[in-house]
Order: C-alpha cells, then structure tokens, then sequence
C-alpha cells in the first residue's frame, strides 16, 4: 500500500496518483522538490506503483541529505531491493494511531 504523505527529513511529501503521467512525460513517476510532491501514474498495477514510490522516495532521501546531483542508475538499484526488502519482511516502524467509536485508541502499522 502506497501512503498519502511520506515525511522526509522534516519535509512532508504528498503523494499524488496522476493519469497519463507515463504517457505525457514517459515517467512511471516525478518527485518535485520544490513542492514536497510524489506523483505516480494512476494506471500502474499495485506493485509497480509501490515500486515507483520506493524509487521516487529514495531519490527524496538523497536531495534532503543534500545530494542535488544523483545517480540514476544508483537510486534503480537500490530502489529495487530497498522495495523487496520493506515488502517481503513487512518492515513498519511507524504506527498510526486510530480511535474506535467508542474512543478507544488503537495503533496499526500501515
Ligand atoms: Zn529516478
């Protein structure tokens, strides 16, 4: 599962399901700096879209570590074992606090 924000450093980028997105820029997806923003291609099956979100994630953990300058092939790589290792081993190491009705308070890892 995707989520909606990912925070980085501080910084918080949304996460955006755009149409068409690999068909106008031939990208499965776009991290935007400036704007805090992730976009995924809507139309990508669940695995690949959480794929491009490792991708587009890692390459926001090297521009807020300061790396301006980042290589391609480098961020694809590791991207691609950094996703199977976080899926395959269920890494969470945040919890979300939700309340029941009733108020009480429960906290999933999601
Ligand atoms: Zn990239």
């Amino acid at each position: 599962m995707v989520p909606e924000k990912v925070n980085v450093a501080g910084i918080e980028y949304s996460v955006k399901n755009v149409k068409g997105l690999s068909n106008n820029h031939d990208k499965m997806g776009v991290v935007r700096y400036g704007t805090a923003e992730i976009e995924l291609d809507a139309d990508m099956s669940q695995e690949r879209k959480e794929q491009v979100f490792v991708h587009e994630m890692l390459h926001a953990c090297f521009f807020e570590a300061g790396y301006t300058e980042q290589d391609e092939d480098a961020i694809n790589r590791v991207s691609a074992i950094l996703y199977q290792v976080l899926k395959d081993n269920a890494i969470c190491f945040g919890k979300k606090v939700v309340y029941t009705d009733c108020g009480d308070k429960i906290n999933i890892c999601n």
